[in-house]
This record gives C-alpha cells, sequence and structure tokens, in this order.
C-alpha cells in the first residue's frame, strides 16, 4: 500500500497522467481518516524510538506548487510529535550570502542529525524548477543539478540518512479553488500574494519542469512519490503510509540500559 505512489525507473512520463484525485484510491472519507489518526498516534511513538536510539536520520521532503498543501501537510502529518525530534526547514528565495555559495550549501547545513528527522518544505529541488521556469541561471548550470542532486542525496544516504520525496500533486482547477479560498477570507489573506497568480501563468512549464526533474532524481536511494493531492484527506492518509513503513524498516531500537539498573532504588 505505501508504496502505490512511488515513482519506479528513471523512464519519462507525463504528469498529467497521474492523478491528482485521492478519491480514485480510497471511497470513504472517513475510513481514511479513522486510518490516518492511528498512523499519527504510531509516528509519534516511534519517532521517540528513533530519538532515543540516536543513530539514523530520516529526512522527509516537500514540493508542491502554490496552495499544494506543503504547509497543511505537516501541520497534519506531524502533529503531537516531539518537536525535540522534529526539524522543519523552510527554504525561501536564497539570500546574498546563500547565493555566493553552491546551491547545496544551505541545504547541506541543515540536514539531519543522529536521531532526528528533518521536514524540508521547499528544497534544493527549488534549483531546477522555479530556477528553471524563470530562468534565473542558465541551463548549463541548472541541467547538471540533476546528477549533482543525486550524488548529494547518495552522500546522506550512505551516512545513515533515509530519504523520502514527496511530490503533492494537484490540479490546475483544485490551485485556482485554493486561490479564491483564501482571497475570499480575510484570515487567509497572508498566505495569498500576486506573485503566486503570477506564477499560476507559467503552470505548464512547472509541469515540464517537474516531470524532467521527477524523472531524473528518483534513486533508489531518494525515491520520489507523487501524492494524489486534491482531496487533504487522501494526502495526509497516503504520506503518512509511506512514513510509517519507512520508520518500521528503519527499526530503531532503544537503546539497552548502560548498567544493570536492577539494584537501583530510589530513596
Ligand atoms: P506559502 O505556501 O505559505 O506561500 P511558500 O513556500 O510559497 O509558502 P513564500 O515565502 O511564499 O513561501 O515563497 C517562497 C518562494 O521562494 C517561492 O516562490 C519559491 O519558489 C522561492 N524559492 C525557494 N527556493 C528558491 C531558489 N533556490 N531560487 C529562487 N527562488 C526560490
Ligand atoms: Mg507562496
Amino acid at each position: 500500500m505505501s508504496e502505490l505512489h512511488k515513482l519506479e525507473g528513471k523512464r519519462p512520463f507525463s504528469l498529467t497522467q497521474l492523478p491528482t484525485e485521492g478519491k480514485l484510491y480510497h471511497y470513504d472519507r472517513d475510513v481514511a481518516e479513522e486510518e490516518f489518526k492511528a498512523l499519527r498516534k504510531e509516528l509519534r511513538e516511534w519517532q521517540t524510538r528513533l530519538y532515543a536510539e540516536g543513530k539514523q536520520k530520516l529526512l522527509v521532503v516537500l514540493q508542491a506548487m502554490d496552495a499544494g498543501g506543503k504547509d497543511g501537510t505537516i501541520r497534519s502529518v506531524f502533529q503531537g510529535v516531539n518537536p525535540q525530534g522534529v526539524r522543519v526547514h523552510s527554504f525561501k528565495v536564497p539570500s546574498k550570502e546563500e547565493l555566493d555559495h553552491d546551491f547545496l550549501w544551505r541545504i547541506h547545513k541543515v540536514v539531519p542529525g543522529k536521531g532526528m528527522m528533518g521536514v524540508f518544505n521547499r528544497s534544493h529541488y527549488e534549483d531546477v524548477l522555479v530556477v528553471r521556469v524563470h530562468d534565473i541561471v542558465p541551463e548549463a548550470v541548472w541541467r547538471p543539478r540533476y546528477e549533482q542532486i543525486n550524488q548529494f542525496e547518495k552522500l546522506l544516504h550512505d551516512t545513515g540518512t533515509r530519504i523520502l520525496k514527496f511530490y503533492l500533486h494537484i490540479s490546475k482547477k483544485e490551485q485556482k479553488a485554493r486561490f479564491q479560498a483564501r482571497l475570499d477570507d480575510p484570515s487567509k489573506h497572508w498566505k495569498f500574494s500576486l506573485e503566486d497568480v503570477e506564477k499560476r501563468k507559467y503552470w505548464d512549464d512547472y509541469m515540464a519542469a517537474y516531470e524532467e526533474m521527477l524523472e531524473k532524481t528518483t534513486t533508489p536511494w531518494a525515491p520520489w512519490y507523487v501524492i494524489p493531492s486534491d482531496q487533504k484527506w487522501y494526502r495526509n492518509l497516503a504520506i503518512s503510509r509511506v512514513i510509517m513503513a519507512t520508520i518500521k524498516e528503519m527499526n530503531p531500537l532503544y537503546p539497552s540500559a548502560e548498567g544493570d539498573f536492577g539494584d537501583v532504588v530510589i530513596e
């Protein structure tokens, strides 16, 4: 079940062929929400084990179009997890200092350490997406980045990091509805920007950039999952399933006590 949306192999494909509708995979929202809540509870327990063990690392990368649901995913899926063991990083337009370095510099500094879970809200993938679509650097610069990213992620993998990458796939129609909802509700205005409307005009270019990026950077050590995300309840469930299956496979163990505590009496 958890592998349902995993991108296998590096073959060209079209995102328009991959569904944005979670409804197609799950007929009953109530059942999905029940399962999701159970998984979230389990995640809290297993994250504690990962932290207690203090050896392995888990990195979750979230990419999506604007209003694709990155924030909502973080809020829902990781709700209640011990904040000491999880770090969320949001990557915005790079600063002058960041631009003075290679594109992976700001990323590498914040990858999770031992026992930690890291969540990236946007990531190094922006450097082959927004940067490509808006010609921020020439192709001769961004094209080699696919391979540079693969090598970087291989390094992380070889040094004890499990990497899961999720593309939250929404339809153009759903994006419109979500923008409209933000416009209609003053308490959501802070989430809206004219820049988002501007970027929407480049939807097809973004899809082409996403397609090539997904195809070139899905690897055995850092796979992409294309999650149907028009229905938030399905998106949450599908992502939780993958994270939980992975953490169980990592099988973090509580460390054994350093001594024999059998005779210890607390007065
Ligand atoms: P929200 O969904 O709440 O709007 P956001 O992730 O869109 O959150 P913003 O501050 O609105 O956050 O936008 C961040 C912007 O930074 C995005 O438009 C993104 O494309 C841009 N960005 C991120 N990384 C890079 C990069 N390496 N080069 C250029 N632009 C980048
Ligand atoms: Mg934004």
